[in-house]
């Protein structure tokens, strides 16, 4: 039934989620947020006739707890166990809360966790409860940054590269290892693990997380007592920043990382637009992130976008151009 009623509101959903203001002294440019996923946004600076209605799946207010995102996120994260392949992506500027969402807080409490960890507990809990199905789980994770695979956090061997393959789900990284998993522990240990071994210093290292994609992808393998098999996956994908980058302003290095963000973000759009008008020519093949994510993008896979805004006045113009690729989304 879950399935059905899924099916029914088709396989694309986008919500938005808009973070608390971080300085009480900012002004906000939100101006309304409906319990229908309604929402309206206006220039604090220039308040006539610049109020802006956006509609989505479902709108969080700043006040929103990771729990209550969760508890709309589970039953999609659930059906990978039934063998769906699912994709979940963060979008939005650098500092409206992408990384909160998916990771929790840098300084991580329980309470906070982010969308990986439950959703890594929910899973593991899964395969540990039912008796009818053996399940087994790897996970992967792999960062793209100027249309390159890098820094897998999890050891590798060789060059990186995307293969085609046939068959549904799973990367397709000959030399990217797999590594089974049997508790989100294992999984933290892993990432921690990888984060040691990273070369970067901390200022480094948050700058290339933003202007990177990062993709954790949850690999599950089941099998029923009459040996029928079930295979798919989870992508938990946190994008780069979508903020424009002033073109008088940026050189060499940051004037490539823009041009590379741009380009798998309007390709991701791309992709998005041609699945929801079905057309029959898809491009995955115009960006790494889309060709990593070929086979749990469309078909019967099922696509979450959180379209992360900043309330901030100062944030008005990025935040419009968020909620527009976000709409555009989610009126497929
Ligand atoms: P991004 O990954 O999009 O660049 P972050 O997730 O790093 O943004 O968020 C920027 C800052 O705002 C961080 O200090 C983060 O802890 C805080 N933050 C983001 N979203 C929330 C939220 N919903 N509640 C409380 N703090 C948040
Ligand atoms: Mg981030």
């Amino acid at each position: 039934l879950y399935n059905v009623l899924q099916e029914l509101r088709g396989n694309i959903r986008v919500y938005c989620r808009i973070r608390p203001i971080i300085s009480s002294s900012e002004k906000s440019c939100i101006e309304y947020i409906g319990n229908d996923g309604s929402l309206m946004v206006f220039d604090a600076y220039k308040p006539q006739n610049t109020h802006k209605t956006f509609q989505f799946n479902k709108v969080f207010g700043p006040t929103t707890t990771q729990g209550e995102v969760y508890k709309e996120t589970q039953a999609l994260i659930r059906s990978v166990m039934d063998g769906y392949n699912v994709c979940i992506f963060a979008y939005g500027q650098t500092g409206a809360g992408k990384t909160y969402t998916m990771c929790g807080p840098s300084s991580r409490s329980s309470e906070e966790m982010g969308i990986n960890h439950m959703a890594l507990n929910d899973l593991f809990q899964i395969s540990c409860t039912r008796e009818d199905i053996k399940y087994e789980i790897h996970v992967q994770m792999v960062e793209i940054y100027n249309e390159q695979l890098s820094r897998l956090l999890i050891n590798c061997n060789g060059t990186l590269e995307i293969r085609n393959c046939s068959g549904n789900g799973g990367l397709s990284i000959p030399n990217a290892r797999m590594q089974i998993v049997q508790s989100t522990s294992d999984v933290l240990n892993l990432m921690n693990w990888g984060d040691k071994n990273r070369a970067f210093g901390s200022t480094a290292m948050n700058h290339r997380s933003s202007r990177s994609h990062s993709v954790l992808t949850v690999h599950v393998h089941g099998k029923d007592i009459s040996g029928n098999t079930i295979r798919s996956c989870l992508h938990l994908v946190d994008l780069a920043g979508s903020e424009r980058v002033d073109k008088s302003e940026a050189m060499g290095d940051r004037l490539k990382e823009a041009q590379h963000i741009n380009k798998s973000l309007s390709c991701l759009g791309d992709v998005i637009m041609a699945l929801a008008q079905k057309n029959s020519h898809i491009p995955y093949r115009n960006s790494k992130l889309t060709q990593l994510l070929q086979n749990s993008l469309g078909g019967h896979a099922k696509m979450l976008m959180f379209a992360h805004v900043s309330p901030e006045a100062d944030s008005y113009g990025e935040t419009i151009s968020t909620l527009k690729f976000a709409q555009r989304a989610s009126t497929v």
